[in-house]
């Protein structure tokens, strides 16, 4: 019986010095990203640990908002002969086979957007009218899929991320503010409905499912298990999660080491 295991990366499995948190001492982290040779993103040893512990009994499909150059930076989680079958990026745009784009799913992809009219075409005109506000540092694409900006934390309030929310959703958009990043994302481009094809496609029965963001929360809820770092964006509206959904106790890169931990537990 197969037993997916399907998990967003930043901030759920893997953290940059800025969402690590300090607990954690620097010999008991490990580099897993390196970008111009220096170290960008890290698990604990731990939590590494346990990842090669559950590898050969699961089938690991990593589940990111990266682009695949992005996502193929990530060399440290898996030994290179490990490397997933699977792996869905781009927030589900792309999905990766043996390293290839699957054309016939992004094909698919792509018609919807121009049918949802939510192409990066549709959304610019809107959006130049919020690159003016002062929050707004930078706009930038991912691929030719969606579109983020580069936000002043500072200046940006919870209103005004409530007030775009509701514009965009009448629009046929997810927002998602991450960080320095504010994520405006097709619907239609999403994890959970891209994990659904993979699921069928290889035939698993059992779904586990983990992530932070607001990008995650219908791959989260929709699993057999799913689990929420306690500091993430999903976590918002925690009395309302249903009992299979795990909400660590730990914040920061302890919160990567707790689900590896909570998934080893529920396999072994
Ligand atoms: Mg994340």
């Amino acid at each position: 019986m197969t037993i997916l295991f399907a998990s967003d990366l930043d901030r759920t499995l893997i953290y940059s010095k800025n969402s690590r948190g300090t607990e954690v001492h620097e010999q008991d982290l490990a580099a897993v990203e390196w970008v111009d040779e220096k170290p960008t993103a890290f698990m604990t040893t731990k939590e590494i640990k346990y990842f090669h512990k559950i590898s050969p009994v699961i089938t690991f499909v990593p589940v990111t908002t990266r682009t695949a150059d992005q996502y193929n930076r990530i060399t440290g989680i898996f030994k290179p002969s490990e490397k997933p079958t699977y792996a869905i990026v781009s927030n589900g745009a792309v999905i990766l086979e043996n390293g290839r784009p699957l054309n016939e799913w992004s094909d698919k992809v792509k018609r919807q957007l121009q049918l949802d009219c939510t192409t990066i075409e549709h959304v610019m005109p809107q959006l130049e009218a919020y690159a003016k506000k002062e929050f707004v540092l930078r706009v930038l694409h991912a691929e030719s899929w969606f579109v983020y900006m580069i936000i002043d934390e500072e200046m940006f309030s919870v209103e005004e991320l409530e007030n775009l929310s509701q514009i965009f959703y009448e629009q046929g958009f997810t927002l998602s503010h991450q960080g320095r990043k504010l994520y405006i994302m097709p619907n239609c481009i999403n994890k959970s409905t891209a994990l659904q094809f993979v699921k069928e496609r290889i035939g698993a029965k059992t779904v586990l499912a983990a992530g932070d963001s607001m990008l995650d929360f219908d791959m989260v809820m929709s699993a057999d298990q799913g689990y929420i770092p306690s500091h993430g964006e999903a976590v918002k509206q925690r009395e309302l999660l249903p009992p299979h959904i795990f909400v660590t106790n730990n914040s920061g890169v302890l919160a990567g080491e707790e689900i590896v931990k909570k998934v080893c537990e529920y396999l072994l």
